[in-house]
């Protein structure tokens, strides 16, 4: 049925998309009125940044390599002097989800401008979300101010992103269009963008996964990686987000293999109390089938963890779980109960075929 009634708040990132576009990192600096950049990044992708250094020329203000996952704020205060010592006046972050989030905490914290080159489908750089660890605590919020002037999409950076990483890190993005199109606050404009993410990804995966190399199929997740993390940026995710929120937390589990299990089944959990959705993913999976065995189906395809159970998770730690999942509320088109997450994990648990 037509949603008649919403509101959309349009993200205002520049983007520019091709095979090679990290080549026009300068230009962009041009474009955004700025002059000297330090690069950000992972110590493993240093070398993408050497790329980026000598693409800048002398106006690379340098690299600094120490990012991390969960974003320390003393390696936030480090960046953001060294960015003052070397007098730049942006920063370029290049790789994943957490190289984007040091270049967000340093647009949080110290106001510097940045532009993202991301390497993963984590899709930060498409949100206003950041997250600071501070005394060991990790904060997250949502301001625009840590949204990238500009974000550079180049499918050719991607080939190098190992196949488990890039089938977790692409059902990680799935998973946000899924739960925008049953969010409270989705839009027309929002289902359109999630249904082409889920159709990008669930499209090209297999062909990624079996050929890294493959440029046409590295270009189509990409662009699934931009439409999925815009959906993430601008609805309120529900059930799916909430469990491996408190999964990842507190298990310490892997962030994208965990989105990558428990999706299935979370879906399975929602889909007929959200008959929109479930009819876009029907579209974008090219099933008749339900979209939560259709998604299942494929991941058996694809080489990542399919079980809780892999990643070390035992029965006996899922009641804690259900606990803080329970404990505080939140919108989600099927009501949330104890035995329903109790049958949902178990499945997840043992990654068997989701009813
Ligand atoms: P990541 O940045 O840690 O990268 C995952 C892995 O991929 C790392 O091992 C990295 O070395 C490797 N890698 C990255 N680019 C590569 C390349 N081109 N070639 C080879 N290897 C490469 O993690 P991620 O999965 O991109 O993102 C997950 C993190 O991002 C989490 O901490 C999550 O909380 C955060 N996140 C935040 C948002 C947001 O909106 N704020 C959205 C999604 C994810």
């Amino acid at each position: 049925a037509f949603r008649s009634s919403f509101q959309y708040q349009a993200l205002p990132m520049r983007v520019l998309f091709e095979v090679g576009a990290v080549a026009k990192v300068g230009e962009e600096l041009d474009h955004l009125g700025l002059d000297r950049a330090l690069i950000l990044c992972t110590p493993e992708q240093r070398n993408l940044a050497e790329l980026v250094a000598g693409h800048l020329g002398d106006r690379s203000a340098g690299i600094f390599d120490q990012a991390r996952m969960h974003v320390p704020v003393e390696t936030a205060d480090q960046a953001r002097d060294q960015a003052r010592d070397l007098g730049a006046d942006s920063c370029v972050v290049i790789g994943g989800g957490s190289s984007i989030g040091l270049g967000k905490a340093i647009a949080l914290e110290h106001g510097l401008p940045i532009i993202a080159i991301p390497t993963t489908y984590a899709g930060s750089e498409m949100t206003p979300i950041w997250g600071l660890t501070r005394d060991g605590r990790k904060q997250t919020g949502r301001d625009p101010v840590v949204l990238p002037q500009s974000v550079i999409y180049d499918p050719s950076l991607t080939r190098t992103l190992p196949s488990e990483i890039s089938a977790a890190s692409g059902l990680n993005a799935v998973a946000h269009a899924v739960e925008a199109l049953y969010a409270p606050d989705t839009s027309p404009i929002i289902s359109l963008m999630a249904e082409e993410g889920v159709r990008a990804f669930t499209g090209s995966l297999p062909e990624v996964v079996a050929d890294g190399d493959n440029l046409g199929a590295r270009s189509r997740a990409l662009f699934g990686a931009w439409l999925c993390g815009a959906c993430l940026g601008s609805t309120t995710m529900s059930l799916h987000h909430k469990l491996c929120h408190v999964l990842g937390g507190s298990l310490d589990l892997p962030h994208a293999q965990t989105h990558a299990i428990v999706l299935p089944y979370a879906l399975a959990y929602n889909e007929t109390h959200a008959p929109d959705a479930r009819a876009a993913l029907q579209r974008a999976l090219a099933t008749d089938d339900d979209p939560s065995l259709a998604l299942w189906d494929l991941e058996q395809q694809l080489s990542i963890p399919h079980s809780l159970a892999e990643l070390g998770v035992r029965a006996e730690q899922l009641p804690t779980v259900i606990e803080e999942v329970l404990s505080n509320p939140y919108s989600n088109p099927a009501p949330v109960t104890e035995a329903g997450l109790e049958h949902l994990l178990t499945q997840a648990l043992q990654g068997e075929r989701p009813t």
